[in-house]
């Protein structure tokens, strides 16, 4: 999704891919095949390069820091992406920085783990610090007993470090994109409300409906303070959790995560902002003026493509254009796996719930349901 704002900018992108089916692979024509972890093949993917960046966080930090050290632009530099690859230094970090998070705890036995519950009325929210994506890695828990094996993988050192939150008991979860520059620049997009289904991500809403504006500002404050304070450069999302106030004040923030990339929550952007995620992130990391990031709808949704019952959502494309002309639909070029995200709809305008009505029918039709408002073209 970086390429057509590389295209449109003349950056030249190299990507190594693991696999030369890909979805980077089909659409970028400098992409070598290569682990992550590969030490050579990155050396030769940043020769002659301006920047290196990333569009997952699990890249191998000491290799970074030595390009680093050779003079390669690493952008997130190494010792800010460690907030994205471990959640234990993430809330450490944060917390000294005053960010508001969760009651948490790093846990090694299951005594540590039984206190920390007692303290929390008996339930907590159990993760790995490492290696966990789309709640994968996370487990609500009321005993020691419900994470035994990760426990035991923690301990004999097969399976990552762990830590227990407390149980928030947020009213939803809203997330705040922002860019930052090398020097300092930098740009947030509007708040939005990102539903989850399943622990995965199935719709975005821009900016978030019925958002108090001292909420709003807090979590653009935070969001700034993050990408400050860890000196990020490039796109950060700063995923958070909206609690009520007891008192009847203005709804408070607590960050529940970190990504130094592009990320889902930002794939609106895409079509309802004059500046893109993609094209941000490229200007952010190469140090160049960081676009406007002005909202061009009263309202964006996204909604994701998880899973299909086509054999290619592909197939679905002509349906979706001729049921919403205005629907915009971004496939991945992946293959079709159970609750897989292959792809995403962006629908606009100036009416919420028609908006949402017509992103979803547009992804209904892409993972092979019959269209809910029973316009699409039968042809
Ligand atoms: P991942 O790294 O897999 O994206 P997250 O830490 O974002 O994992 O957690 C996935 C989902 O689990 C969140 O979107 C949220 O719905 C729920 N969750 C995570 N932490 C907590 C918490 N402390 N309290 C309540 N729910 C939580």
């Amino acid at each position: 999704m970086m390429t057509p704002a590389a295209t449109a900018l003349g950056i030249h992108l190299r990507v190594l891919v693991e696999d030369a089916a890909s979805s980077a692979a089909q659409v970028v024509v400098d992409a070598p095949v290569g682990a992550a972890s590969d030490a050579d093949a990155i050396r030769r993917l940043v020769e002659g390069a301006d920047a290196l960046t990333f569009e997952h966080e699990h890249v191998p930090n000491d290799l970074l820091d030595r390009l680093a050290a050779d003079g390669v632009a690493v952008r997130p530099g190494a010792h800010a992406l460690v907030h994205a690859q471990d959640k234990a230094v993430m809330r450490r970090r944060l917390g000294e920085l005053g960010v508001p998070c969760p009651a948490w705890a790093a846990v090694a036995t299951p005594d540590e783990l039984t206190d920390f519950l007692a303290g929390t009325g008996g339930v907590g929210v159990v993760k790995t610090t490492r290696g966990g994506y789309d709640g994968k890695g996370v487990r609500v828990v009321r005993a020691a007993a419900d994470v035994a094996d990760w426990l035991a993988a923690a301990a004999d050192g097969t399976g990552a470090a762990l830590i227990v939150e407390e149980k928030v008991p947020f009213t939803r979860e809203l997330a705040v994109l922002v860019a930052r520059r090398p020097g300092g620049e930098v740009r947030t997009w509007p708040v939005v409300e990102s539903v989850q289904r399943d622990g995965v991500c199935a719709e975005v809403v821009a900016p978030a409906p019925d958002l108090h504006p001292a909420t709003r500002d807090a979590a653009l404050d935070i969001a700034v303070r993050v990408a400050e304070g860890l000196d990020v450069t490039g796109v950060l999302a700063v995923e958070l959790f909206e609690v009520a106030d007891e008192d009847g004040g203005a709804p408070r923030v607590l960050v529940n995560e970190l990504a130094m990339r592009p990320h889902n929550s930002g794939h609106w952007t895409i079509d309802g902002a004059v500046t893109s995620q993609f094209e941000q992130h490229l200007r952010a990391v190469l140090d160049l003026p960081l676009g406007d990031t002005a909202p061009r709808a009263t309202w964006t949704v996204m909604a994701n493509v998880l899973g299909s019952a086509l054999d290619d959502p592909t197939d679905a494309v002509a349906q979706v254009a001729a049921s919403d002309p205005a629907a915009k639909v971004h496939l991945y070029g992946k293959e079709v796996r159970p609750g897989r995200k292959l792809g995403h709809v962006n629908v606009s305008g100036d009416d919420l719930a028609d908006v949402r009505a017509r992103a979803a029918a547009a992804t209904a039709l892409l993972r092979g349901e019959p269209d809910p408002t029973g316009e699409a073209d039968p042809a």
